[in-house]
């Protein structure tokens, strides 16, 4: 961005999932950032890169609605526009996971009656990354040398790890497969993570962003909370400034969060609402003041308060941990199947982690079908997280 430009972020005001009220507000989301002409021309293919993380009901708010993304896409239909619907969700990517996500999800529904297409092609390709901070190659899915544009279409939930997964983390979702568990591996450091996220958001490039914050996800997203009422519809070109708005709306300090603090350090946004203009509904009218957010560990609560090496000790004490619960666990071994550095053992049909080599991704939790790994954070780091 340059000088005093400022970035168009729409946001509308939208009570529940009826259907012409979700159509009215993505048309107008369409008229706030300039007019559907301005992004989508008649012929064009465009994937709707959802979030689908996993198999789940609609109403668990942790996957994009059918209902926004069959909005979405029957205004970009009857424009003229190709639409393929597509992510790339947590476990194996493969045909029989996909049908089964996209069926559970009501996104399989929704696609034959507007006239969408579903992505089925599970190939990879790695696509050259040279201006990448931390990734210099990115293996994304193949559907996106298909297709002429992308529109991510994330939903606002809260994240384990991270804090927040908006339209930014939307993203880490064109990483193919089991891919993404060996990004983990290789950066473990939120730090570094969080940089990489930003790399394959600006490789990926969205030429536009939606949220599905209707209903969001607070506490221990972003599949193990609790759906929360929010009524808000988010838009913009930029997944850095739409981001901002989100954490505003649900009280965070967006500077708080990592995939913001690394795209204020790269110049993306300011991280505040100086450098954007929201059209539509004012923001105060949709701020949840009670909204429920995890703490995570945050190196920068300690960075330059205390000499490295306390810095350090600190760090490892302030760790949160996976508990898993065996009273809940189902036996499915997704856990041990998805762990990124293979520090789960199923033993009786229950799993056992070795928390020496645990890098706290979290993706077990993220993961569970049942909601039985609960993530611990230290009393002390709860206390920090307020500094
Ligand atoms: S994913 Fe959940 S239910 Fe499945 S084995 Fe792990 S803890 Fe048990
Ligand atoms: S046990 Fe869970 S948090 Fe730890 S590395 Fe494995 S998936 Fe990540």
């Amino acid at each position: 961005m340059q000088g005093d430009v400022k970035e168009i972020v729409s946001l509308i005001k939208c009570r529940d999932y009826e259907y012409d009220l979700v159509k009215k507000g993505i048309e107008n989301s369409f008229i706030n950032l300039g007019g559907i002409d301005k992004f989508i021309k008649k012929g064009d293919k465009v994937l709707l890169k959802l979030n689908l993380l996993m198999k789940k009901k609609p109403e668990d708010a942790t996957t994009t609605h059918p209902i926004f993304t069959k909005a979405l896409a029957e205004i970009l239909i009857d424009y003229g526009a190709e639409v393929i619907i597509g992510d790339s969700p947590g476990g194996p990517f493969n045909i029989a996971s996909l049908k089964s996500i996209y069926r559970a999800c009501g996104i399989e529904k929704i696609a034959n009656e507007v006239g969408a297409k579903l992505n089925y092609n599970t190939n990879s390709m790695d696509i050259k990354n040279e201006d990448g901070l931390i990734l210099k190659k990115i293996t994304a899915i193949e559907v996106l040398k298909e297709v002429d544009k992308v529109i991510s279409v994330s939903k606002l939930k809260t994240h384990g790890m991270m804090m927040f997964t908006g339209a930014v983390k939307n993203m880490f979702g064109i990483v193919a497969g089991l891919e993404k568990a060996e990004y983990h591996v290789r950066m473990p450091e939120i730090k570094d993570f969080s940089n990489a996220l930003v790399d394959i958001c600006l490789t990926a490039r969205p030429i536009l962003s939606f949220m599905d914050g209707i209903v969001g996800m607070e506490g221990d997203g972003p599949s193990a909370g609790i759906p929360r009422e929010i009524g808000a519809i988010i838009a913009s070109t930029s997944p850095y400034h739409l981001d901002v708005v989100a954490t505003k709306i649900i009280g965070l300090i967006p500077n708080k969060v990592p995939t913001i603090q690394r795209s204020v350090e790269r110049g993306l946004c300011k991280g505040n609402l100086d450098d954007i203009e929201i059209r539509g509904n004012f923001i105060e009218d949709l701020i949840v003041k009670d909204f429920l957010v995890p703490e995570i560990r945050s190196l920068n609560l300690l960075e330059n308060r205390v000499p490295k090496f306390l810095a350090d000790i600190l760090n490892e004490l302030l760790q949160p941990k996976p508990i898993f619960r065996h009273d809940k666990c189902v036996g499915c071994t997704d856990c041990a199947m998805n762990c990124p550095p293979k520090v789960i053992e199923m033993v009786n049909k229950k799993p056992e982690v070795d928390l020496d080599d645990c890098i706290r991704c979290f993706c077990c939790h993220e993961l569970c079908p049942v909601k039985a790994i609960d993530i611990h954070r230290p009393i002390l780091m709860k206390l920090l997280a307020k500094l």
